[in-house]
């Protein structure tokens, strides 16, 4: 983590396509490291900053296996499915995944999915500790920790991301827009799918559905009385 170059492990069991990945995102200076199966995933967790999956592989069930890293790491996840499997898409993310692209999908995508991620690293130093408590619920933001009435609540890198814009407003509007930009990179129908996705998400893990409310068009703002400390 830090300053450093970005690790990324690239589970991809098709041979042209990690191929022609490997040199281009080496050459953007990232470090990539490749498997081909499933098998080997858990024991590589911790030495990659991004883990880019393919849902596909001949060993394990993508989506299995993403719900198996989540469980044991907080690692940014991209799943990578082939075009048309909605299905698979959502199931990734609700095993926890960040983020999905579909096959094909362009070099440069990647990248701003995973310069996204190398962002929201630096996002929050920990020598500013910010804990934004709305009723029972505290959202920590140097810590990456959420609490509804005292106990802790495991979301996935995006949705933390979501929450925090949002509760990070402190109950102005926070624009779907700028949730896009800062969390996705990029604001396309995939992206403002997979933010619907990720908020109703949210509600359902945070067992608070009134905590982020929806305005109508413009974008999200957190219910309820804000505190600070
Ligand atoms: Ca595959």
């Amino acid at each position: 983590m830090g300053g450093g170059r970005v690790r990324v492990l690239l589970v991809e069991d098709d041979d042209r396509v990690a191929g022609a990945l490997i040199p281009a995102l080496t050459r953007r200076g990232l470090a990539i490291a490749r498997l081909a199966t499933g098998a080997g995933v858990l024991d590589r967790v911790h030495e990659v900053d991004v883990i880019l999956l393919d849902l596909g592989l001949p060993d394990i069930d993508g989506v299995t296996l993403c719900r198996q890293i989540r469980a044991v790491s907080d690692v940014a996840i991209i799943v990578v499915s082939a075009r048309g499997e909605v299905d698979d898409r959502i199931q990734g993310l609700r095993a926890g995944a960040d983020d999905y692209l579909v096959k094909p999908y362009d070099v440069e995508e990647l990248l701003a999915r995973v310069e996204a991620v190398r962002r929201r690293r630096g996002e929050h130093p920990a020598s500013e500790p910010v804990v934004i408590r709305v009723g029972d619920v505290s959202v920590d933001l140097s810590r990456h920790e959420v609490l509804v009435g005292g106990k802790a609540v495991a979301l996935s890198r995006k949705e933390f991301q979501v929450l925090a814009l949002v509760a990070g407003a402190r109950g102005a509007v926070c624009s779907r827009e700028h949730v896009l930009t800062e969390v996705w990179g990029h604001r396309g129908p995939a992206e403002s799918r997979s933010l619907d996705v990720h908020v109703a998400t949210l509600r359902t893990k945070l067992g608070r559905p009134a905590l982020i409310e929806t305005v109508r068009g413009v974008g999200y703002r957190l219910g309820g009385q804000v505190a600070r400390s």
